[in-house]
């Protein structure tokens, strides 16, 4: 099947065909992929337990070339402060994150349209995804990563086989460096690249079919550039568009406090970015400085009627122990999503009675150190 998908420049309205390896547009903006058709349940693939059971609706030509088995996670209810809460196992993903959707998505869009080396910038997550995916493709990969991100996810980079550069200073030093790449590599970034989004769109179907095709009331996502909120946002919209679902869940995009790019333009009542001071955090995943998409983002949350919940950081260590204790491991990124949690149902923002995910996006062990120190056991 030829892709005929398109992109399109918000900057300044050029639209390109999808049919060849580009992530961003001549003027420099950023490229969003043009709506696409959607997906009925009877164009679900129920005997493949991965998110390719949903090819049907991605805009990818013909089979996967490359898959790990990537989807079809786990949701899980446990009480929380409460409330009857569905938990969506992203750490369960092939690389223990939820990276693995776009990364799979974006990777068979890549092979398909021909590309040759690939290389990206990352807080961990993400290229420890894109160099075992690459691996599994036979792609030559480097990944450019914060001197500082966890030991285990730069083990996990370099495991893969692929080339680690490690740079120091700041995660926007990280990402110039990565721009500044020469040498004939394609900069496959998932924050940039379209097709990340349309991999985590599969987010959107995922919960809906494991819910009995309903769509949920409430969906918390710990957010740093917003991939899975623009996902979101644009799967639910497609299966309105289709007529499968007849009221969209409310987003919220889940920020450490410490640094929360959406959380300061959101209080500010900003349609776009507004400069903030960022400081550190324990969830180092989603410290994001400047993100790629940030007025998509914002747009995507208000019409959900969600909003951005900015979690203190001394919340956040407490919030991973007692999901540990519910027999849910992960790092400490996505156990903002369980302090985020405490705070809406504390505020009445949602109820007990609502259906409300929390997608936990990261594995503990990918921050096994540092939840030890958490532990006290250093
Ligand atoms: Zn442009």
């Amino acid at each position: 099947m030829p892709n005929t998908a398109t992109y399109d420049c918000p900057v300044c309205s050029t639209t390109y065909p999808a049919a060849r390896p580009i992530w961003r547009c001549a003027c420099g903006g950023h490229l969003n992929l043009g709506p696409g058709p959607g997906l009925g349940r009877d164009d679900i693939n129920g005997a493949d337990a991965s998110l390719w059971r949903y090819r049907a609706g991605l805009a990818v030509g013909g089979m996967p070339r490359v898959s790990l088995g990537e989807g079809w996670t786990p949701l899980v209810t446990r009480d929380w402060d409460g409330a009857p809460v569905r938990f969506k196992l992203e750490s369960q993903m092939p690389t223990g994150s939820f990276k693995d959707r776009g990364t799979a998505v974006m990777l068979n869009h890549l092979l398909e349209v021909g590309v040759g080396p690939i290389h990206e910038d990352s807080s961990g997550n993400a290229g420890s995804s894109l160099a075992t995916y690459a691996a599994a493709a036979g792609l030559r990969c480097r990944i450019y990563v914060p001197a500082t991100a966890p030991r285990a996810k730069i083990v996990q980079i370099a495991a893969a086989g692929a080339e680690v550069r490690a740079i120091a200073g700041s995660r926007q030093a990280v990402t110039e460096a990565a721009l500044a790449a020469t040498g004939g590599s394609f900069y496959a970034s998932h924050n940039w690249h379209p097709f990340f989004i349309e991999g985590t769109k599969t987010l959107a179907y995922e919960l809906w079919e494991q819910l009995g095709f309903q769509a949920p009331d409430n969906i918390l996502v710990p957010t740093g550039y917003g991939s899975n909120i623009l996902g979101l946002d644009r799967g639910f919209d497609e299966l309105a568009r289709r007529g499968e679902i007849t009221r969209r869940p409310r987003l919220f995009a889940v920020q450490a406090e410490n640094c929360a790019a959406f959380a300061a333009a959101w209080v500010a009542g900003a349609a776009d970015y507004v400069p903030f001071v960022p400081q550190a955090t324990v969830a180092d995943g989603i410290a994001t400085v400047k993100p790629v998409r940030t007025a998509e983002v914002l747009m995507a949350l208000r019409h959900s009627q969600g909003g951005v919940v900015a979690v203190p950081e001394a919340e956040i260590g407490p919030a991973l122990i007692a999901l540990g204790r519910l027999g849910l491991f992960v790092e400490p990124t996505a156990a903002t999503a369980g302090a985020a949690l405490s705070q809406l149902l504390r505020d009445g923002t949602i109820g007990p009675d609502q259906t409300t995910i929390a997608v936990l996006t990261g594995h503990g062990l990918k921050a096994a150190d540092k939840i030890g120190e958490l532990l006290g056991r250093s």
